[in-house]
């Protein structure tokens, strides 16, 4: 059997969207390798973690109750037991800041081939990946030799897992070697603290060069307010300081996938569309009508955004 062992992550008592999206991607390399699907959540309140990730398509749910929050030694420890337990084909892990910290050591303690990233993966006796490099312009493909492999799964790739499962849940008890536990989570501390995450926002409003000076922001605030979104920017935008870093969309910023992604004023740079492309609906403004975010935007308009904006807002209130 070539079974898949997928880890799931949570933050502050709640699971992660990469949680869900990392069981679609464990259940397509599961039907393709043709063996099981393994999840295994650790640390925190894991019963009702579980309830909540028992979705179609799972076969196992493993529980690891040791510690609240997540801790890099502890997950990697748990996960090489569960692995010399289980002993899968393929662990895959999320790519997110948590799962970039451990799979590495993950992959080196257990002498695994490691590929990060990925957004695609067939296998057929061999693993192939399909990642992208320089900035997004280019994809690429890449096998991997080996019999047992670690992934980490780009977030927004695959869609969330729904409906209800009936994988079997069980607790995977094992002794956390303390001496080997050299990190503490102290605290956790907001980005631009008491601000938003946009990672969780459904509904986005968000901003770009096309607004030309910092005192053009309250129009925007005004349309935030009117539709109830959350406020976010392309990379100029913070760079210029009219914005915290948090609330950058795309590579070196945060990717997003809400419901609706307003982009105003923004060209749709590769940087910036590999942030935002999981968007379920994509609306654009913009005078340029060839402008690259209108390849990927649902819904365009090409226009002013100061002529468009004030009759959204008008419209909305
Ligand atoms: C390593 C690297 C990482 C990067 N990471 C990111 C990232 O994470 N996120 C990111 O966003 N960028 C990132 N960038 C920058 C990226 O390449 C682009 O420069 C940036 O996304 C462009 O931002 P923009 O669309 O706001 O500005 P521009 O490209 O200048 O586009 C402004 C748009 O506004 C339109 N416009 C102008 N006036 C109006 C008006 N009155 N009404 C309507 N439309 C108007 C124009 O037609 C134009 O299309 C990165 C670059 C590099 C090299």
């Amino acid at each position: 059997m070539s079974d898949v062992l997928a880890i799931t992550e949570h933050r502050r008592g709640e699971l992660r969207d990469e949680s869900f999206e990392i069981i679609s991607a464990g259940r397509e390399l599961a039907d393709d390798a043709g063996g099981d699907l393994h999840l295994a959540v650790i640390s925190g309140d894991v019963d009702s973690f579980a309830d909540n990730l028992n979705r179609e398509g799972v076969d196992a749910i493993h529980t690891v109750e040791n510690g609240e929050e997540f801790n890099h030694d502890v997950y990697v420890q748990a996960v090489e037991a569960l692995y010399n337990d289980l002993a899968p084909t393929f662990v895959l892990m999320p790519n997110s800041v948590n799962g970039l910290d451990y799979a590495p050591a993950v992959a080196n303690r257990l002498d695994l081939p490691l590929v990060t990233d990925v957004i695609g993966f067939e296998y057929d006796g061999t693993l192939t990946t399909t990642r992208e490099m320089y900035g997004s312009k280019v994809e690429t493909t890449v096998d991997v030799e080996g019999d047992q492999f670690a992934v980490t799964t780009r977030g927004a790739e695959w869609p969330e897992a729904e409906g209800v499962g009936d994988a079997e849940v069980s607790a995977f008890d094992f002794e956390v070697d303390e001496s080997a536990v050299r990190s503490t989570v102290t605290g956790f501390e907001e980005v631009g603290s008491g601000d938003v995450d946009i990672s969780e926002a459904e509904f986005i409003v968000s901003i770009g060069r096309g607004i030309e000076e910092e005192e053009n922001l309250p129009l925007i605030e005004d349309l935030v307010e009117a539709t109830g979104a959350t406020l976010a920017s392309s990379r100029p935008i913070v760079d210029n300081g009219w914005l915290p870093k948090n609330r950058q969309v795309g590579q070196s910023g945060a990717q997003v996938t809400p419901q609706v992604y307003l982009a105003i004023g923004i060209s749709g740079a590769v940087q910036h569309v590999a942030g935002m492309k999981g968007a379920e609906t994509i609306i654009a403004v913009n005078t340029d009508p060839n402008a690259p975010i209108f390849d990927i935007a649902d819904y365009g308009v090409v226009g002013d955004l100061f002529d468009v904006v004030p009759e959204l807002i008008e419209k909305f209130s």
